[in-house]
Order: C-alpha cells, then structure tokens, then sequence
C-alpha cells in the first residue's frame, strides 16, 4: 500500500487543494494532508483553524488523514512511513521552486519520491492568496474555498479588522 503526504500552509484550504487531494487519494492508498507549522511564516490562521478545516472539507474521503508537522517535510514523511510526496502544479511560476524542493528531498531522503499532479483547469489562478484578498474586500468566496469554511474565514477577516 501506497501512503503519500500533501504538505502545505493551506492558510487556507482552497477548492484547487481540494481538487489535488480528492484526485490522489483515488491514486494511493493512504493520503496524509500534512499542514506545516512553520515559525518563519506568520499564517492568518492558526495550525489549529488549519487542520480543522482540512478535517471538515475532507470528512467524506475515509483514506486521507489530517496532521500538522514542524521541520523537515522528509522527517515527517519517515515518522509516517510515507514513500511519495505529492505536490501541485498550476503554471510554470511553481516550476523552479518545486523542482528544487523536490530534488533536495531527494537528496535528504532516497527513499521518498515527489509526485506532481497537474492542476485542473478550472483552478490554476487559484491560491490561498487570492482568497485572503477577496475575502478581505468581502467579495463572493463560493467559486474558491468549500462552502462550509466561508463563515469561518469571513470570522477571521473581521477579527483581523
Ligand atoms: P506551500 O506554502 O507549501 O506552497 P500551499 O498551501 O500554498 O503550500 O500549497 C500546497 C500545495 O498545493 C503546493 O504543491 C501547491 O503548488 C499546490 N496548490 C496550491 N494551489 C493549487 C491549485 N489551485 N491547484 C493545484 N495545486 C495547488
């Protein structure tokens, strides 16, 4: 059996996640979403709020599990067994980078493999960036996040006045 992690921020999680997470899940066996809690970057949201809406967008996928982890990505990939990372790809601006971070994995950790999934079409805009910012001038969210989070980024935009 195949188990694979999806890291990111997900700050926050956005439909073209989603996307990625529902498409490798159907590919592997198990499929570790795992949120990176990293002191350099200060998110909106909080590691919590993070895998709290991983955990509810992702309630009806019974093979992908939800975890926060600090440090190296190909440490955690050991301490869960996990043999491919999966990473997604909207345009050629995420090429350089991820080429790099996937080689230097490599590098770190033979035993793991990067795997890259293209993004689906209607998606590739589509960042947690972006959400932040419409969200912040209270434009429409449907088309961007799951349903079922837009009240709770809109809370965290007020809060953040
Ligand atoms: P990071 O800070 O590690 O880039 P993100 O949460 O921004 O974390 O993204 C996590 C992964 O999801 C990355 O591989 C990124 O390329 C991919 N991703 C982000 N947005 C999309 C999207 N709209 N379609 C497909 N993949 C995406």
């Amino acid at each position: 059996m195949i188990r694979a992690i999806y890291p990111g921020s997900f700050d926050p999680v956005t439909l073209g996640h989603l996307d990625i997470i529902n498409r490798a899940s159907r590919t592997v066996g198990e499929l570790i979403v795992g949120v990176l809690n990293n002191g350099g970057k200060t998110p909106l949201f909080s590691i919590e709020e993070r895998v709290n809406m991983l955990n509810e967008v992702t309630r009806d996928l019974p093979n992908v599990k939800v975890m926060s982890f600090s440090g190296l990505l190909v440490d955690f990939a050991r301490h869960t067994q996990a043999t491919v990372i999966v990473r997604g790809l909207r345009a050629i601006s995420d090429f350089d980078y991820e080429l790099q971070m996937a080689q230097t994995n490599r590098k770190l950790n033979p035993d793991v493999d990067t795997m890259f999934l293209a993004t689906s079409l209607e998606y590739a805009y589509l960042s947690s960036t972006t959400v932040k910012e419409v969200a912040s001038f209270g434009g429409d969210l449907r088309e961007f996040v799951p349903e079922c989070i837009i009240g709770e980024i809109r809370q965290k935009i007020q809060e953040q006045g």
